[in-house]
């Protein structure tokens, strides 16, 4: 009864911070199971996936330089930080069934494959999940930037960006109870008004080459599984 999949490939990007649960650090080991799980039902109803996760809930490049750290190389430990959560997203998977590959920007060969486009295709091809770390491998960028440039070269039809809320409100709504969601936003509104969804050049390369972004709950069950089904509760964002 489940309408088919609207998109054929996807990437999902979750920041680090859905990874930490009730904490205000780290990995909680049941968020990260309960994120495989939904990526899980959507890998079995058919739609092809990869992952981007963020690493604030670890490390932030801005953070480190404003301790006083030199900027790139505070960037650098960031990049780290999303390997660490990608190998923990990797068990989360696996111990379900999901086949992954970790594919890393920076080179990291004992621990996971380094970034290769037309392989990380292949393993999509044959039903893996691919998940990037180390975001583009660049310093002074952002895992949403890293999140669109691989979209791109995937040549995935949406860019799904699952947050702590179900869309994009007028206004945060656990704070104020009168925002409004939108169901349907145009790039370019989201860069004039500077809605805060994604950082600018990672909206503006989705709008060079056309991938709509879906921003939805990742902390609903089953919400990324409708989402895919076109019955999720989201913003489009296209
Ligand atoms: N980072 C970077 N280049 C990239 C992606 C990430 O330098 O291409 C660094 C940056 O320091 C950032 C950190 O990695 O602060 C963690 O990524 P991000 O802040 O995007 O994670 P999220 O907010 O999604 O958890």
């Amino acid at each position: 009864q489940e309408n088919p999949p609207q998109f054929r490939r996807v990437l999902l990007k979750i920041s680090g911070e859905a990874l930490m649960g009730d904490q205000n650090y780290g990995i909680d080991m049941p968020m990260a199971d309960r994120i495989a799980s939904e990526v899980a039902e959507a890998v079995r109803a058919g739609t092809e996936i990869c992952l981007v996760i963020g690493g604030g809930n670890i490390f932030r490049g801005l953070s480190g330089a404003a301790k006083g750290m030199d900027r790139a190389a505070a960037d650098y430990m960031g990049m780290l930080a999303t390997v660490m959560n990608a190998l923990a997203m990797q068990t989360a998977l696996e111990r379900i069934g999901v086949q992954t590959r970790v594919q890393s920007a920076i080179p990291m060969t004992t621990v996971c494959e380094p970034y290769i486009r037309r392989r990380a295709i292949r393993h999509m091809e044959k039903g893996r999940v691919v998940i990037f770390a180390a975001g583009t491998g660049n310093p002074f960028f952002t895992t949403d930037t890293a999140a669109a440039l691989r979209a791109a070269e995937m040549g995935c039809d949406a860019l799904l960006k699952g947050t702590q809320v179900d869309g994009v409100y007028s206004d945060d709504p656990r704070k104020n109870p009168d925002a409004e969601r939108y169901d349907q936003l145009d790039y370019l509104d989201v860069l004039t008004r500077d809605l805060k969804v994604m950082d600018a050049s990672a909206v503006t390369l989705m709008r060079e080459n056309a991938i709509p972004i879906v921003v939805f709950s990742i902390h609903e069950k089953g919400g990324l599984a409708r989402v895919l089904a076109g019955q999720g509760v989201c913003t489009m964002i296209g």
